[in-house]
């Protein structure tokens, strides 16, 4: 019989030691803040920019302070106001709704499906609705959340035919893709965090990419350049920031140098790190999957996910029951977590409890909630460790 599980869930894998080089080097000089340059030198914030561009096949890149800024400034860049009403996930994370309120816009949620995608039928009907107000919605802030990727080219179209600007949060999806071009790349802008808890780890940070020139150069300004762009690399020419430079508030949020130059190594290992998250969920939703015992949300064919977590809606399905399993896992060292609670712990807060924002009746999602179970896949586990996992958790949903 299994026994118990002894890893740990929140602990990361350490950083290369080329990460560890490259800080050393930077706290050495001591030049921290981006635009601390010797004459002719890049810096590792725009050397970091470059890259992920290249990584993500983004013309312009912006690398900030943190994933929710990075969200905050898309939302600036396309000009939303205050008052605005602005679609969203109605399962994601606090800081996406969290970014419309911040500047004074109007979460309105769209629900989601068992496969924890947004609901495009739903969607359909939202932007129906929204073209018929005299205020409706003119953006989509779509969250990959836990890296779930809907149907894109459904999305695209439907929100290209209300005129609707979409951006994406791929907090969850960097280094995942729909058919082959990176999460990110669909909307008008992409959001990504490289806070610790994602795919890579600068404690806290966040990425911008975009094709358009504008919006980046409106999010460069905006996000603390002190007319030093043309300091930055993967941006627009400095003929585009002559139109808005007096334009645009400073809301200073930049990278700093160290981050930057411990997730360059990073990001050159991310394509193997993904490898590795792929495999490991595959031996856990493997084994859920073939025990019959719940659901585990279906990937769409096109797209490549980087299962970094795993998330499962147990048949026996009372709440009581789903206590009981999470007290069962955790007593042999499984930690999920569970969407369904009233209150929000930690990271499982849920549409509800952004009281900020109206509260919609929304059916669907609350039943999906309800069972949504949700685990962490730290890259410190190995197949082994999710094979023993798995069973703890196949064997817990059977008792119930
Ligand atoms: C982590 C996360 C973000 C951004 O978070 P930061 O902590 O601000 O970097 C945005 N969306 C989702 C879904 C997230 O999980």
């Amino acid at each position: 019989m299994v026994t118990r599980f002894t890893g740990n869930f929140t602990q990361q894998a350490a950083l290369p030691q080329s990460a560890l080089d490259a800080a050393t080097t930077v706290l050495g000089h001591g030049r921290l803040h981006r635009y601390n340059l010797l004459p002719g030198e890049v810096g590792e914030v725009a050397a970091l920019e470059e890259e992920f561009a290249a990584f993500t096949g983004a013309r312009y890149c912006l690398a900030v302070a943190s994933g929710g800024y990075a969200l905050g400034a898309a939302l600036r860049a396309v000009e939303v106001q205050p008052g605005d009403r602005v679609l969203t996930n109605a399962f994601t994370l606090a800081p996406v709704p969290g970014a419309i309120a911040a500047i004074g816009a109007v979460p309105v949620y769209v629900e989601v499906t068992e496969d924890l995608v947004i609901d495009l039928d739903h969607l359909a009907a939202m932007l129906d609705a929204e073209a018929g107000r005299a205020q409706g919605a003119k953006v989509l802030l779509l969250s990959h959340m836990r890296g779930h990727i809907c149907d894109m080219d459904r999305l695209m179209r439907l929100c290209d035919d209300a005129m609707v600007t979409v951006i994406e949060d791929c907090a969850h999806t960097m280094g995942a893709a729909w058919r082959g071009v990176a999460s990110g790349r669909h909307g008008a802008m992409g959001c990504y965090s490289t806070q610790t808890y994602k795919h890579i780890n600068s404690g806290e940070g966040g990425l911008l990419v975009s094709d358009d020139p504008e919006l980046m150069a409106r999010a460069v300004i905006g996000s603390g350049s002190y007319m030093l762009y043309d300091r930055h690399r993967a941006a627009p020419p400095p003929e585009v920031y002559e139109k808005i430079r007096y334009d645009v508030p400073n809301v200073s949020g930049r990278m700093d140098a160290l981050r930057a130059a411990i997730l360059r190594p990073q990001l050159a290992e991310l394509p193997d790190a993904c490898e590795g998250w792929i495999a490991r969920h595959a031996v856990i939703a493997g084994a859920l999957r073939d025990s019959g015992l719940a659901h585990v949300p279906r990937r769409n064919p096109h797209a490549r996910e980087i299962g970094s977590s795993i998330q499962f809606l147990p048949h026996a399905a009372a709440p009581e029951q789903i206590r009981e399993l999470l007290c069962a896992c955790a007593a042999r060292g499984v930690e999920l977590k569970w969407f369904g609670a009233e209150e929000p712990q930690g990271y499982t807060s849920r549409y509800d409890s952004w009281r900020y924002a109206p509260v919609p009746p929304l059916p669907r999602t609350d039943a999906v909630l309800a069972r949504l179970c949700d685990m962490r896949i730290p890259l410190s586990f190995d197949l082994d460790a999710c094979a023993l996992i798995a069973a703890i958790l196949v064997e817990e949903l059977s008792r119930l």
